[in-house]
């Protein structure tokens, strides 16, 4: 097993890695810009070293530093975490080339999945569907008005090296088309400092669910189960569950072998993800992209299944096997993540940062928190606004719903706001305690969970 990792991140998924590594017996090296020298993860690991100021451009995406670090330290492993580093294939191979190991899939692979039109060209090839559009990306405004004509508007344009919901532009007839092209491609260069897109037709009202993978060096493919994350604001995910409910068993098959297909495409070692949009019929599915890092949400996958998934990335970095088969995989119960983020949904989810002055975490029999929160930390505005998931794990899926509902009541944090209410509200609304929203069911409901949130509050204003 290796020896010593170096965590190249920060936040909840920097203690996840600690955690794992500990219980693995191995040893941890924690970087960390001036802006967090007080987190958690930095005062717990074996060694920490600050590469730098706040700015994750300057610190956390340094990646000389963080190798020099690696390097000056021992260390045998690097784990990227999610975001950062995770998917830049740059730095898997200068790992390689430096002599770490590189806690995820190869350069080679990353470059095949990252960017999202060659992958979507790949998976095609592999048999595994995509939604109708153009192979490749789009060399011109021109060439954009020319498929979407082809597929049939609604349309979407997305960044090629696009992730967490950004660089994406519906379009819905061709008038739209020029303003939604430019400003697509000014948001994935400032996101992604890569201006490609790529073009899908829209899938009208479908359920996001994405399916957990994981792959050793030798040969052995597996996936884990599905996951919904169909409650999305702006394309980005904020409540999760597992497994995806009311899919039949023949449909979860056909998703968890093409999962399992996508990986061996692309020569896949690790954990990843292989997401795909289930049409409103609920039969016709289709890929949408490979993030090949593990997943914010991972989470649930490990309470349904009893697998911990970050020290399966450190057995399989380190050429073990995977411990366990696909006929031993079973999913048990039902769980459900709520990201709690610091921003203000009155104020279109504005980020809101601040300093911790009061936090009680809920707990008891099925309730997991993963944060970096602790009284008296900032939340820092540089970076992302996830400040904890909480986690439930019922045997019903009505169960998790009320545990979920239990624990927002018990979980309190002041200092500054998050979504924490508008999500309570999420899991009162009749279509959410059925199941099976869609990734509209949001943008949806929003104005109306908003309102009644805002009349609670100024009812309890005024009592
Ligand atoms: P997940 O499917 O794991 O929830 P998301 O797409 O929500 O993934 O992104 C997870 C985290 O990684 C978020 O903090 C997001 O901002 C960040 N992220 C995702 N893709 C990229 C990328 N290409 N570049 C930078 N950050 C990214
Ligand atoms: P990212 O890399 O930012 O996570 P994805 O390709 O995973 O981007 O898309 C993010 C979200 O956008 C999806 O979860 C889904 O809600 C929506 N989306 C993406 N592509 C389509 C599509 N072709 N039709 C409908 N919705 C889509
Ligand atoms: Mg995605």
């Amino acid at each position: 097993m290796l020896k010593r990792v170096l965590i190249a991140n920060r936040g909840e998924i920097a203690l996840r890695i600690f955690r794992a590594c500990r219980e693995c017996g191995m040893e941890t090296v924690a970087v960390y810009s001036e802006a967090d020298s007080e987190a958690l993860h930095v005062q717990l690991a074996t060694r920490s070293v600050c590469i730098g100021p706040a700015p994750a451009g300057e610190s956390y995406l340094n990646q000389e530093a963080v190798l020099e670090v690696a390097l000056s330290t021992g260390c045998d492993g690097i784990h990227p975490g999610y975001g950062f580093l995770s998917e830049n294939a740059d730095f898997a191979d200068a790992c390689k080339k430096a002599g770490l190991t590189f806690i995820g899939p190869s350069g080679e692979t990353i470059r095949m999945a990252g960017s999202k039109s060659s992958a979507r060209k790949r998976m095609r090839e592999a048999g595994v569907p995509v939604p109708p559009g153009a192979d490749g990306t789009l060399s011109s405004e021109a060439m954009a008005l020319e498929v979407a004509e082809r597929v049939g508007y609604p349309v979407l344009l997305k960044a090629s090296a696009g992730g967490g919901g950004r660089g994406i532009r519906r379009c819905d007839g061709p008038e739209q088309l020029p303003s939604a092209y430019a400003q697509a491609r000014a948001e994935a260069k400032a996101c992604f400092g890569n201006e490609e897109l790529y073009l899908e037709k829209l899938v009208l009202r479908p359920r996001h669910i994405e399916v957990q993978v994981l792959a050793d060096r030798h040969g052995n493919v597996i996936h884990l189960g599905d996951r919904d994350c169909s409650i999305q604001r702006r394309n980005q995910k904020l409540i999760e569950e597992a497994p995806a409910w009311g899919l039949s068993p023949a449909l979860r098959e056909k998703m968890g072998a093409a999962a399992v297909r996508a990986a061996r495409a692309v020569g896949y070692e690790n954990a990843g993800t292989v997401e795909f949009l289930l049409d409103q019929d609920g039969e016709q599915f289709y890929f949408m992209e490979m993030n090949t890092r593990i997943q914010v949400e991972h989470g649930i996958t490990e309470l349904v299944t009893g697998v911990d998934l970050v020290r399966e990335q450190l057995r399989i970095a380190s050429g073990l096997p995977l411990s366990l088969t696909q006929k031993e995989v079973t999913l048990s119960g039902c769980a459900m993540e709520c990201r709690i983020n610091a921003e203000n949904p009155q104020e279109n989810f504005r980020p809101d940062p601040g300093v911790v002055t009061f936090l009680h975490f809920p707990g008891g029999n099925g309730v997991r928190v993963d944060s970096c929160l602790y009284q008296g930390w900032e939340l820092s505005p540089y970076y992302d606004s996830l400040a904890a998931k909480l986690l439930v794990h019922g045997h019903t899926r009505l169960d998790a719903v009320k545990k979920m509902r239990r624990s927002l009541e018990e979980f309190t944090l002041e200092g500054f706001q998050t979504n924490g209410e508008l999500s309570y509200q999420i899991l009162y609304h009749p279509d959410f305690v059925r199941g099976c929203c869609t990734t509209a069911f949001l943008e949806e409901n929003l104005p109306a969970l908003l309102d009644f949130n805002r009349r609670l509050r100024e009812k309890e204003e005024s009592e």
